[in-house]
């Protein structure tokens, strides 16, 4: 059921130019399952001279239009969600349910893009001379180029396309190479509901390669990445020596701060189910668990015991809740890690290895006892990996907390109120979410802070990074 996946590009679903294709493995079995077109210089040409194309066409149609295509789109994505999970979980790896709702989620994510784009208002600013009218309108930045991973294969594609469609843009989405199908699809639903050929080019190939080309072209005015660090801070570079506007959605360390007045139990059950969710390799992972020193025993218990249960196997069987990791490299790179962890006192309290040979298995895994001289505590493992250490009060944790370059996501848990306040506004995030899982729903900013990255992912800001404001005043002859 696995198809060979395709460029689109000016409207045509088709092969690379000179036919070449890589091979697309099911991490759970390591077998090639298909094979994703590559794209050529000329396939980028050719995707350029349609995203030109297709912004001169896109812009011009109402948003009132625009939001109902999208709406389309969104009920397409629904009614075909089962399979599109399937193609999900066979190249990414996730539990069947976590891709369906992944894909679900996507259809939300695009209705809410499609209602900004009516709501994408400008204002109109008081003047000082009589007779004289000073607007502000929202005009469409232009064509894009978004380069998105293969942690959430839809997701990821989804609010860039979303936003950039609301907001009347064109838009190359270079998808990930590992997990294309699943992201086809999602292109696909856009494509038959009705949104013009040209509007939408889906590429794979060179990520180095794509980008250092598309980034500096004259056709792309905005850049927006998903991944890693290192990556968003070359891209980044690129496009600013060019100009072009940016949003990234890079890595992070998420701390997780657990006060002793905490509902200790409920928080190390909510937490761990959040920790292990697709296998860890998650932006906002929550990684660093810090305790408050009366609760911390309780805590790792709990928390160890839950870990424990977790079922992990091949993500198309009944009851599995965390597949493999999704590609080959994560596995020496989480060996790695708790190496170095356990060489200088780390304790590996469950999990810490490899399951089996076969697939890209790993064992949830908690350590404790660890210092901040380990690498686990300051490169973001990306993987089933959870780390819990004690502190003994508030300035501590805050320390702690701001002590990484990254800023993306944040979690606390605590029953004062006193306490939640003074949290949300002394720890560096882009977003927190105190006694409850609370993030990343379409309505809410999504992004970071420091080397997270740059602009927001959801909510109204988030079409706002589409849109250039134009001012205009206007006198009467
Ligand atoms: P990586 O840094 O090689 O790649 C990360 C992503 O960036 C991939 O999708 C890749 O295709 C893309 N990429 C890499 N170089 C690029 C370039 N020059 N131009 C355009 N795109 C480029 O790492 P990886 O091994 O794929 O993933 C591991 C690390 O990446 C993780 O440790 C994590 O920090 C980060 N990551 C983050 C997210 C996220 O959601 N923020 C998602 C996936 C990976």
């Amino acid at each position: 059921m696995y198809r060979d996946v395709q460029l689109h590009i000016d409207g045509q679903w088709r092969g690379a130019e000179g036919g070449r294709t890589i091979p697309v493995l099911n991490p759970a079995t390591e077998e090639v399952i298909g094979t994703v077109a590559h794209a050529s210089k000329g396939d980028l040409d050719a995707a350029l001279d349609a995203a030109a194309k297709g912004f001169k066409l896109w812009a011009k149609v109402s948003a009132y239009d625009r939001s109902k295509v999208m709406r389309k789109a969104a009920d397409l994505l629904r009614e075909r969600a089962g399979d599109i999970a399937r193609l999900m979980t066979l190249e990414q790896g996730k539990p069947l349910a976590e891709a369906k709702m992944e894909t679900l989620a996507a259809a939300d994510i695009i209705d809410w893009f499609a209602e900004e784009a009516r709501r994408a208002y400008g204002r109109v600013i008081p003047a000082r001379a009589q007779g004289v009218y000073q607007l502000v309108v929202k005009e469409p930045v232009g064509p894009v180029a978004a380069f998105t991973p293969w942690n959430f294969p839809i997701n990821q594609v989804v609010r860039k396309l979303s936003a950039a469609l609301a907001a009347g843009c064109s838009i190359i989405v270079k998808a990930p190479e590992e997990t294309p199908a699943s992201p086809a699809e999602l292109i696909r639903a856009f494509v038959d509901a009705g949104v013009p050929a040209s509007v939408i080019g889906l590429i794979y190939g060179v990520p180095a390669e794509i980008s250092e080309y598309l980034i500096p072209h004259p056709v792309i005015r905005k850049v927006t990445f998903t991944g890693s660090t290192p990556v968003g801070k070359q891209l980044s570079a690129l496009a600013g020596a060019h100009m072009k506007r940016i949003t990234m959605e890079l890595g992070g360390h998420s701390p997780v701060i657990v006060f002793e007045d905490a509902d200790v139990d409920a928080a190390a059950k909510q937490i761990a189910a959040a920790k292990f969710r697709n296998a860890g390799q998650v932006c906002v992972s929550p990684t660093r668990f810090m305790v408050q020193e009366k609760a911390y025993d309780q805590f790792v218990e709990r928390f160890v015991a839950h870990a424990k249960t977790i079922k992990v196997g091949n993500g198309l069987e009944d009851g599995i809740q965390m597949g493999p990791l999704a590609n080959e490299r994560r596995v020496p790179a989480i060996e790695a890690l708790l190496a170095d962890a356990q060489q200088k006192g780390a304790e590996v309290k469950t999990g810490g290895s490899r399951i089996g040979n076969k697939g890209y298995f790993f064992e949830p895994t908690v350590v404790t006892g660890v210092t901040r001289e380990m690498r686990m505590m300051n490169e973001e493992p990306f993987g089933p990996l959870a780390m819990i250490f004690p502190f003994s009060d508030f300035d501590e944790a805050v320390e702690e907390a701001n002590r990484l370059p990254y800023g993306l996501a944040s979690y606390a848990y605590t029953r004062s109120a006193k306490t939640a306040n003074a949290i949300a506004a002394s720890v560096e995030a882009g977003m927190m979410t105190i006694n409850h899982l609370g993030l990343a729903l379409p309505e809410v900013p999504f992004g970071g802070v420091k080397d997270s990255g740059f602009g927001s992912e959801g909510g109204s800001e988030a079409i706002e990074a589409y849109l250039n404001p134009k001012f205009v005043s206007q006198a009467g002859i």
